[in-house]
């Protein structure tokens, strides 16, 4: 396939051949050729695909009737509130997490991280449903699955073995919540969660909600275990709203202890609470990426599978008004997204994968500020998507 006139995310016209699901070359456009499979891009702008490295592929009610939120002031609220309503929803899990991946991929995303609860509650059945989905999407979508005690690890009994079991299942990334806020046990939890990724060799990502100088403490304390495993690079704390609340002083500890560990942040930036400022963050050396999160579930009625969306939502929460700033928010969910999930390869290069997504735009910033549907979408070097829509017999 050659994909003509593309705009290059620099700002350059380039002719893209892709041979065997990689990018074979990049060269000035107009140069002779006879390929068959010839697209003219026009000038649309072309990323490497995007990615989505949080989501909840178990929990999206994405195809279902709108479930009504049930309003809920605190983590455990919320949780009670979902172990009730997920029982009620009127399409499995496996439906409502392709619903989810076709609006993702349609969207340009080509690799997710999801995570899937694991509790006494529905024990490792998500886990066996999402394995089902990333066995039948496997062509089209990278799945990482992380084990998530979404009601705790030593508050909840039996959450230990479950998540043991869920990680020999094939669940490749250990999670925890909220060590201090919701178990109450921060050795306890972290004791746990690391023993568990030492004895599976499997790396780590623990949405921590505690803000204030507890979280930061919590922060440094995943920062020093990851260090004592060799775990760099393979640490992500979601939210870290901590990072949003600290003094100065703190700030500057706790930031550098996450740049030498090598432990990642991940922001969505809801709304309602403090977020990590991904600049400065940055300017320590931390990694830091948007994601969607949750995706009309439980959690928020919100969300639509756009990176591109999120990368605005993020932006506009930062005050990222520059083109400097615009161009970084597109980062966030793409390069960044890759360094912190480990991607090797990624990008627009010579003998990258093609994972691929054409935005009918001119540049980033126009891309960021505007949304445009995508033009085309191409996954293993195969157009799967455009003009916004799946193509014909692409994940029916
Ligand atoms: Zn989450």
């Amino acid at each position: 396939m050659l994909l003509a006139n593309a705009t290059l995310p620099d700002g350059n016209r380039a002719d893209i051949a892709i041979a065997d699901g990689r990018i074979a070359s990049i060269t000035a456009p107009g140069l002779p050729n006879a390929d068959p499979d010839r697209r003219d891009l026009g000038g649309a702008l072309l990323l490497p695909a995007f990615i989505d490295g949080h989501i909840h592929l178990d929990k999206t009610h994405m195809g279902a009737p709108l479930v009504p939120h049930v309003p809920g002031g605190s983590v455990r609220e919320r949780i009670a509130a979902e172990r009730v309503a997920r029982h009620g929803v009127p399409l499995p899990v496996e439906a409502r997490a392709a619903n989810l991946l076709r609006r993702l991929l349609a969207n340009g995303t080509t690799r997710v991280r999801s995570h899937v609860d694991i509790d006494n509650d529905v024990k490792l059945a998500n886990l066996e449903a999402l394995l089902a989905v990333r066995a039948a999407w496997k062509r089209l979508v990278d799945i990482e699955i992380v084990a998530f005690p979404q009601s705790g690890v030593v508050s909840e009994s039996g959450a230990a073995d479950l998540l043991d079991a869920a990680l020999a299942a094939g669940a490749d990334l250990i999670g925890g919540l909220d060590p201090d806020g919701f178990d109450h046990d921060v050795s306890g939890q972290l004791d746990i969660v690391f023993a568990l990724a030492e004895k599976h060799g499997k790396a780590v990502d623990i949405h921590l909600h505690d803000g204030g100088e507890t979280g930061g403490a919590e922060l440094r304390d995943i920062a020093a275990r990851t260090q004592a495993l060799g775990l760099q690079g393979r640490v992500v704390v979601s939210h870290a709203f901590a990072l949003g609340d600290l003094s100065p002083e703190s700030f500057g500890k706790t930031a550098q202890a996450l740049a030498r560990a090598g432990v990642a942040i991940m922001t969505s930036s809801p709304a309602a609470v403090p977020v990590p400022p991904v600049k400065t963050l940055r300017s320590h050396g931390v990694t830091i990426f948007a994601a969607s999160d949750n995706i009309r579930d439980c959690w928020s009625p919100f969300g639509n599978g756009d990176m591109l969306d999120r990368a605005a939502i993020v932006a506009a929460r930062q005050e990222f008004y520059s083109n400097d700033d615009l161009r970084l928010a597109l980062d966030l969910a793409t390069v960044e997204p890759a360094k912190a999930l480990g991607i090797a390869g990624y990008g627009l290069a010579p003998g990258a994968p093609a994972d691929l997504v054409a935005i009918d735009t001119p540049s980033i910033e126009e891309a960021v500020i505007n949304r445009p549907p995508r033009k085309l979408v191409i996954r293993d070097g195969e157009v799967v998507a455009e003009n916004g829509a799946l193509a014909a017999g692409v994940a029916a």
